[in-house]
């Protein structure tokens, strides 16, 4: 699954178009995108990580 920083994401809401499960949600009130979706259905294919510019998402293993 992904984990996104909250303090190192800049809310340039790139990352939630890339997601082909649609699992990140950009939050309009707090300029920040977050992981909505299933975890459980991240493909692990880190669409979202190479449209992310400041490094603010990663992989994490659960
Ligand atoms: S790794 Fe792929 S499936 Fe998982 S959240 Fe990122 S874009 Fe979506
Ligand atoms: S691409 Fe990176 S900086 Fe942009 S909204 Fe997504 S996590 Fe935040």
């Amino acid at each position: 699954m992904v984990s996104i920083d909250e303090d190192t994401c800049t809310g340039c809401d790139l990352c939630a178009d890339s997601c082909p499960a649609e699992l990140l949600t950009f939050d309009e009130e707090k300029q920040k995108t977050y992981v909505t979706g299933d975890e459980a259905e991240c493909m692990g294919c880190e669409a979202c990580i190479a449209v992310c510019e400041s490094g603010a998402i990663s992989i994490i293993e659960i």
